[in-house]
């Protein structure tokens, strides 16, 4: 088919732009969605790059997988479904009929997540995967030199020195998506000083007035029901406990650098102003912006540039509460451990990480109260022989023991996923 002119005119457009090979690892969640939306619109809207989904995965779902991949009008290399039991006993997927899509290799496996992420033609990964399961791609796509798009906040907690000896190594870039982590990384930008204290903003979850026997007898689907993020479950039910700041105090000392000392945490309920920086001079600066998390994918991605994102801007024409109140650390006693934690460091963010993991998929399956979560990843993390600068192999075994004590805590043996 010939091209007419104006198809002329926007292919020579195409060629003159710079591709991105971007793999987008954990695709088919909540940021992985968010992700493949914000490649479409960098595609209108930047006038420099093209965007190229080249890899993209998914766990168990290939029919989302598929229908993402259709989106776009070059196809991508690979997909890839990690989960390997789904993908054996799932029907082959036909793509003799889909002409765009017969030449995209589809893998399966955490090998082919690994391969993607290291992969010669791959400029960005976004690290989209949901919780030590991102571990193994996210430190290939940083021992590569990618830039990566880090919204696995959990790779930092495991393996935080590990993870950041191997960027100063490659000279891999770890851009945060984190909204509080993208909020303090603008900040710094803005004043081009070192940062004296990062003020991470959390909303409190839904629970956040709730006293401890009514979180004693929260259900799941109320501790899924966050009143300001719509996210996957794993991170809804973090943010309930408030887990999720404390793993957030931990990514923030390995990405900013700086000690838990310096680390504070306020509550905002309205999730406008996603952090602040103290500076030196005592000035505090601020990233706003209504929640979505759309903006700060496409910032890790297109920074230092900014371009026009479909994330809603604010609406000064209507007034807006915003209010910071001091966090509870009685009633949400797992921010005290992100604390602790943040502080120890060594191998204690391994096996808080995994007792959490482990103590959330029990609450979501009905097997232990929502306050056991805390408790339990307290108790085990003071069982826990604890090592100051642990190689990886020692932090991955200590994850596995973690999530076994933490059944053993509650009488509880699950069969080994
Ligand atoms: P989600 O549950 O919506 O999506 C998780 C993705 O990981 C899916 O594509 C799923 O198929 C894949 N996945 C699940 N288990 C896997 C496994 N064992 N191996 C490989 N892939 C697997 O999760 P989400 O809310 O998008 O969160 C993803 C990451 O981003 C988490 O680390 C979370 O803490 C972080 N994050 C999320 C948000 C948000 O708004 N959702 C905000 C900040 C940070
Ligand atoms: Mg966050």
């Amino acid at each position: 088919m010939s091209n007419t002119p104006s198809d002329r005119n926007d292919n020579s457009r195409e060629s003159a732009k710079q591709s991105v090979n971007v793999a987008v690892l954990g695709a088919t969640g909540s940021i992985g969605t968010a992700t493949i939306d914000v490649l479409q619109n960098l595609n209108r809207v930047d006038a420099q790059q093209a965007w190229h989904l080249w890899a993209a995965s998914g766990h168990r779902n290939l029919d989302s997988l598929v229908e993402l991949a259709r989106q776009f009008p070059t196809p991508p290399q690979r997909l890839i479904m990690s989960d390997v039991e789904t993908a054996q006993s799932s029907p082959l997927l036909d793509q003799s009929g889909d002409e765009r899509l017969c030449q995209t290799s589809i893998q399966q496996g955490a090998e082919a997540l690994v391969a993607a992420a290291e992969a010669a033609e791959v400029d960005v990964v976004v690290a989209a995967i949901v919780g030590r399961a991102g571990l193994e791609s996210t430190l290939a796509a940083v021992r590569a030199g990618k830039r990566v798009a880090l919204a696995n906040k959990e790779t930092l907690v495991v393996a935080g020195p590990v993870v950041s000896q191997a960027a100063q190594q490659s000279g891999s870039h770890l851009l945060p998506v984190d909204s509080e982590h993208s909020a303090i990384f603008q900040c710094i930008q803005a004043a081009q000083s070192p940062p004296k204290k990062l003020i991470l903003t959390a909303s409190g979850g839904p629970f956040r007035t709730w006293t401890r026997e009514q979180m004693a007898a929260a259900t799941p689907d109320s501790a899924l029901a966050h009143p300001t993020w719509d996210m996957g479950p794993k991170i809804s039910i973090d943010s309930a406990t408030m887990m999720n700041k404390a793993l957030e105090i931990i990514e923030a000392r390995w990405l900013f650098g700086l000690p838990a000392e310096a680390i504070e945490v306020v509550v905002h309920p309205q999730s406008i102003i996603h952090s602040m920086v103290e500076f030196e001079d005592g000035s505090v600066i601020a990233q706003l912006s209504p929640p979505d998390m759309r903006l700060p994918i496409q910032y890790a991605l297109t920074y230092p540039r900014r371009l026009p994102c479909t994330s809603p801007p604010m609406d000064l024409t209507k007034s807006w509460d915003l209010t910071l109140e001091v966090p509870d650390m009685e009633r949400f006693p797992a921010l005290q451990l992100g604390f602790e934690v943040a502080r120890m460091g060594g191998t204690a963010g391994a096996v808080l990480n995994a007792a959490n993991e482990e103590a959330v998929g029990l609450f979501l399956a009905g097997k232990i109260r929502f306050t056991d979560i805390a408790d339990g990843c307290r108790d085990v993390l003071q069982a826990h022989d604890f090592e100051s600068n642990p190689p990886l192999n020692r932090l991955l075994e200590l994850d596995q023991w973690a999530r076994k004590q933490l059944q053993t805590r509650f009488g509880l043996e699950s069969k080994r996923r």
